[in-house]
């Protein structure tokens, strides 16, 4: 029988204690992520470096970055406290694959030593197709990638630039670069058997009709489930695109474009927007119960 959300049966059987893309697991196990990734390739219009990436996380929240070692470190405090703890995700601050060195070097560390520890990561997808390989080889059998469009004339409105082998891209040029590389990785992905989330952020006015073409593009080359998020909008964490406020979308204007890619491919309503040091059960935060200095003390 198909899986709930109507997924069939083998990626069921996947993600099934999996709490971000189980109704159900979400309230019975927990997730954690380890802040080890600092830099980002390319520049969206919505993101203040100052904080998180919205890959994955809520921008507007600070997450404490951590070395590889003390991330590691942090995995088994936190599995051996929260026994239910089944997913360990990189998501940030930062792109975790434009700091693939610190990404993988966590993964090694923790495959050695919490093999049991499902592994993921979120990424803006540059540089995605050249780490697919390594990504396989360390079974990290879930991947989001954040889709904000497939037309480098919306794109363009979304990224100023990209830093791309060694060379700094802006326009419509590097939007067609940046969906050139996320189509390429997600169809990558996919013949390896390795599950792909899409994420994106719908922007009133720039993208929001566009999502719909997005919701297909990424549904024709296998993604398994499409998280469409609102632009948390708020002067204080740094949206600006151009030099006038852009907004958020409302609830309705959310739902109606949820409700209208329905059907096309499973949908998630009850990603958190976790933030990039996020622990616990989701909807629940114990990050403060982990700082590093409690780590460090805790051998
Ligand atoms: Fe910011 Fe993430 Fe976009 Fe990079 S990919 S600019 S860190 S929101
Ligand atoms: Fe899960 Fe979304 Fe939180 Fe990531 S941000 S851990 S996908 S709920």
């Amino acid at each position: 029988a198909a899986g709930e959300n109507d997924l069939p049966p083998e990626i069921w059987e996947k993600v099934k204690n999996h709490p971000c893309y189980s109704e159900e697991a979400h309230h019975h196990y927990a997730r954690m992520h380890v802040a080890v990734a600092p830099a980002c390739n390319i520049q969206c219009n919505y993101c203040n470096r100052k904080y998180d990436c919205a890959n994955e996380s809520r921008p507007g929240v600070v997450s404490e970055r951590l070395t590889p070692e003390q991330a590691a470190k942090k995995v088994l405090a936190v599995a051996s406290t929260i026994p239910q703890m089944t997913v360990l995700g990189i998501a940030g601050p930062g792109d975790p694959l434009a700091n693939p060195e610190k990404t993988f070097k966590t993964f090694d560390l923790i495959a050695k030593t919490a093999p049991d520890i499902k592994l993921c990561l979120s990424t803006n997808g540059l540089t995605l197709p050249d780490h697919v390989d390594t990504i396989a080889r360390y079974n990290v059998d879930h991947v989001t990638i954040t889709v904000n469009m497939v037309d480098a004339e919306v794109g363009a409105k979304i990224y100023p630039w990209i830093f791309y082998k060694h060379k700094r891209y802006t326009g419509k040029e590097a939007a067609q670069i940046l969906t050139d590389r996320q189509m390429q990785g997600l169809e990558m992905l996919t013949e390896r058997g390795i599950l792909s989330k899409i994420n994106s952020v719908m922007i009133p006015g720039i993208n929001d009709e566009h999502l719909k073409e997005v919701n297909k593009a990424v549904k024709g080359r296998g993604a398994f489930l499409h998280n469409i998020m609102p632009l948390i909008s708020a002067a204080e964490h740094g949206t600006v695109f151009g030099l006038t406020g852009q907004r958020g979308p409302t609830a309705q204007e959310l739902k109606r474009l949820q409700d209208s890619c329905e059907g096309e491919m499973n949908m998630m309503r009850h990603c958190r927007q976790c933030r990039a040091d996020a622990v616990g059960l989701l909807g629940e935060d114990r990050s403060a119960e982990f700082t590093t200095e409690k780590i460090m003390e805790m051998d």
